[in-house]
């Protein structure tokens, strides 16, 4: 589990969480977890006096680490009660896989930048993180050898659901993902009943692409 920091920024954390609070997080767990995890050990440290800014922020390779509030509602919308096994797509720092250690049993997360997994494997094992695996590769075709997932997260923008997801997602299981163009998306979450998913639609987001065999080609 990822540890507990220490009193710098502390106050800035905790107006996050309000943050979070105000803009409709009312998971408890959640919230918890983003007063465990230091954001600012995950964001470059020229832009680490901005790390508890509700925003997203680069990271290098052209990528960002998504809003907190994003975050909090991708999360949120898992509805893990810590026993889960949870597939994330596109690790990028690592900051939403350290949330998700305090969330789930297991985490399995992928990221086809070979700089941005280096890094977050660095910054989760200096923290102390033990329940997350990671892989270098195309997290569009999901994570065979560890499926079926109680839940899939992407942390990028895909023109639709890619097939692998549906057949790695537990039946029961819920998939957060982003649809739509490369400009303009919807953060839909996907339940699996009877084999089939079902789309419930939370609100407009703004994503990099998924990158892969089923997301954009380039
Ligand atoms: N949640 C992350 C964090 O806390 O920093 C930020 C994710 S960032 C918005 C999206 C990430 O998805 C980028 O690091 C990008 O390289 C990655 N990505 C895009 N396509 C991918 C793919 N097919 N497989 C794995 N990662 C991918």
């Amino acid at each position: 589990m990822a540890g507990a920091v220490g009193p710098e920024f502390r106050g800035a954390r905790r107006r996050l969480i309000e943050t979070l609070q105000a803009n409709g997080i009312t998971d408890l767990a959640v919230l918890r977890a983003f007063d465990m995890v230091a954001r600012h050990a995950f964001v470059p440290t020229g832009v680490a006096h901005r790390a508890y800014e509700d925003a997203a922020l680069p990271i290098g390779n052209g990528q960002t680490i998504s809003q907190p509030t994003v975050h909090a509602r991708s999360l949120q919308e898992l509805r893990l009660t810590g026993r889960e096994r949870v597939l994330e797509v596109g690790t990028g720092s690592g900051y939403q896989t350290a949330l998700l250690s305090h969330l789930a049993a297991q985490v399995f997360s992928i990221e086809r930048v070979p700089a941005l997994l280096d890094r977050a494997r660095e910054i989760l094992a200096q923290l102390d993180v033990r329940n997350v695996s990671l892989l270098l590769g195309d997290g569009t075709l999901g994570w065979r050898d560890y499926a079926p997932y109680d839940g899939i997260v992407v942390g990028a923008a895909s023109p639709d659901v890619p097939l692998p997801y549906a057949e790695q997602l537990a039946e029961g299981g819920r998939l957060v993902i982003p649809i739509g163009t490369r400009d303009e998306q919807t953060l839909c979450v996907f339940t699996k009943r009877n084999g089939a998913l079902e789309r419930r639609d939370v609100g407009p987001v703004r994503f990099v692409p998924l990158l892969g065999a089923h997301g954009w080609q380039s």
